[in-house]
């Protein structure tokens, strides 16, 4: 009977310094900061930043466009559950803002883009919205790494310098990383930097790193193409004699299929130049998983599709 009730104990006090298997627990043995974030971008600044002392949900996986996103039941709950929410903002989660507004009242629920400076952000021609693929853009996306070491170290004050020196070793990577893209870009011939792609989420890249940007669909998936807009795109590609185009993983090849048939009833030959990760990262494990993997990824793809 002894015996019995000892082991039992044992049992519990393992359970309570493990978590029984689960991982809610960070290395000093304390519960971990509960994190949920809408995309894969955002949980990448938390996970570098937070490390161990945080748990992160992202809500959108690989191949899910955030545009359209529409939150399960099983998404409210992990907002609910949730220390902390962050998303990107600019009304990228165009169909989630009303449940954020909720939410804001008794959560911290922040929009990493609120911490790019305006100066920063781009509008589009036919809107006066921002442009919310503030990602592309590595020197504007930096700034939403302090916005996440600001409110990590309010919910847990004791771990200030290591959420600080995590920050400082991801910007530097993210530094690296700017100035790879922008070495390898130049590598293309000045006339052929023109980036083509199903929509305009690449607005920001274009801008840093010296390629025009030219997307079927508007800025949100939401918009519809017409056929006068396939034309119109087809027509550019003939007369500025582009040779390739690009798919997106989070959006059906059809559009950008068109534009290629397009080309090919004009006798100009366009490829595809292979698939570029716009609004949602590649699958967790793999390079392409993390956002320095998914954006070396598309620099790389780019470059060797118009070079
Ligand atoms: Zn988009």
């Amino acid at each position: 009977m002894k015996k019995w009730l000892v082991s039992i104990a044992a049992i519990t006090v393992m359970c309570f310094l493990t978590a029984c298997g689960n991982d809610q627990v960070n290395g000093d043995g304390k519960e971990k900061i509960q994190v949920t974030t809408t995309t894969g971008q955002v949980a990448d600044v938390v996970k570098n930043i937070g490390k161990d002392k945080v748990e992160v949900v992202s809500l959108m996986g690989p191949g899910v466009d955030p545009h359209l996103y529409q939150a399960s039941q099983g998404d409210i709950q992990k907002l609910n559950q949730a220390d902390l929410i962050f998303y990107n903002g600019l009304h990228l989660e165009g169909k989630m803002n009303e449940i954020f507004e909720k939410m804001s009242n008794d959560k911290q629920t922040v929009a990493v883009a609120d911490s790019i400076p305006e100066t920063m952000l781009l509008r589009t021609k036919d809107s006066n919205a921002h442009d919310p693929h503030v990602w592309f853009d590595i020197q504007a996306w930096i700034h939403t790494i302090d916005s996440v070491e600001k409110e990590l170290t309010k919910i847990s004050p004791e771990n200030e310098s290591f959420f600080q020196e995590n920050a400082l070793a991801y910007e530097k990577e993210l530094q690296e990383l700017d100035q790879y893209a922008k070495e390898q870009i130049a590598t293309i011939p000045e006339e052929s930097r023109v980036l083509v792609t199903a929509h305009d989420a690449f607005g920001y890249f274009g801008h840093a790193y010296g390629l025009e940007v030219m997307g079927l669909q508007g800025l949100s998936t939401d918009s519809e193409y017409g056929l006068k807009d396939v034309q119109g795109l087809v027509d550019i590609l003939v007369e500025r004699n582009i040779k390739a185009v690009f798919i997106e993983s989070s959006i059906s090849e059809k559009s950008i299929q068109a534009v290629v048939e397009g080309a090919k009833k004009q006798k100009h030959e366009v490829v595809i130049g292979g698939e570029l990760f716009s609004d949602a990262m590649g699958e967790e494990g793999t390079e392409e998983g993390t956002y320095a993997g998914m954006f070396k990824h598309n620099v790389d793809t780019i470059v060797s599709a118009l070079k």
